[in-house]
């Protein structure tokens, strides 16, 4: 492994932002081979190094984050007895460290999906009292208008009788296609339930034809990223999400 700034371990491992570590290593709350360190910009081999943080050892294990544009036909799970999964999306390097999709997207929703090893911050996000905001892109057979963006603001039944929370409408475009009127718009709901998405628009009698996710809490797809290819968070991307 390469060797790295003690202050950018205990980060990655997910003690705190690079402040929060360079105040705990003047705390004295770093040690380094069983000596306390006071300089949180020290150089060390992470392999070798025995660091512990506030006298607990810090295991060494390189948490990755790949943002990863999901393309139709691919479903979000790490494996399948049959169906191609994001995983296999992965080259072989970044399939080793045993990432995995934070949350589902459904086999025909494209769009941004986190997959990392992380499973602290995965839970964090996926948690339901965390009502982390996810944004989507939908066509939607239908005229949508001011009526259904009420609606979904005060909250829609879904089939199972399940009351959606509040969630914002945006209509960006409305044309006639063939016999039918077909809407382009924009979601955000603050919870994650099955085909939610789906459902919502089926509860106002309409249908989602094409759907994409464009962000998740402040992580925002990389627009630059073709279907089916992903890359590795920022430093400052990882930070927002912390
Ligand atoms: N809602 C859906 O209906 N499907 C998805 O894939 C995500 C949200």
């Amino acid at each position: 492994t390469k060797r790295m700034r003690i202050d950018k371990l205990l980060a990655h491992m997910g003690l705190g932002t690079r402040s929060e570590i360079k105040k705990a290593v003047k705390l004295g709350k770093v040690a380094v081979d069983g000596r306390i360190i006071k300089d949180s910009g020290l150089i060390i081999d992470p392999e070798q190094a025995e660091v512990a943080f506030d006298g607990e050892p810090v295991v060494y294990r390189n948490i990755v984050y790949f943002m990863l544009n999901k393309p139709q036909g691919v479903i979000s799970a790490t494996e399948d007895g049959r169906e191609r999964t994001v995983i296999d999306l992965l080259e072989l390097e970044d399939r080793l460290r045993d990432p995995f999709p934070v949350g589902r997207l459904d086999k025909d929703t494209v769009g941004l999906l986190l997959l990392t090893n992380d499973g602290q911050l995965a839970h964090e996000l996926l948690s339901p009292r965390k009502h982390v905001a996810k944004t989507y892109e939908a066509l939607v057979q239908g005229d949508v208008g001011e009526q259904d963006k009420q609606l979904f603001a005060s909250g829609v039944t879904l089939d199972d009788g399940y009351v959606t929370m509040p969630a914002e409408l945006r209509i960006a475009n409305r044309e006639q296609r063939d016999e039918h009127i077909y809407s382009t718009v924009t979601l955000t709901i603050m919870e994650g339930k099955f085909h939610q998405v789906k459902r919502m628009f089926e509860a106002v009698g309409k249908k989602v034809v094409y759907l994409k996710r464009v962000s998740m809490g402040p992580l925002q797809l990389d627009e630059s990223l073709p279907e089916g290819s992903y890359r590795e968070l920022r430093e400052d991307e990882i930070e927002l999400l912390r």
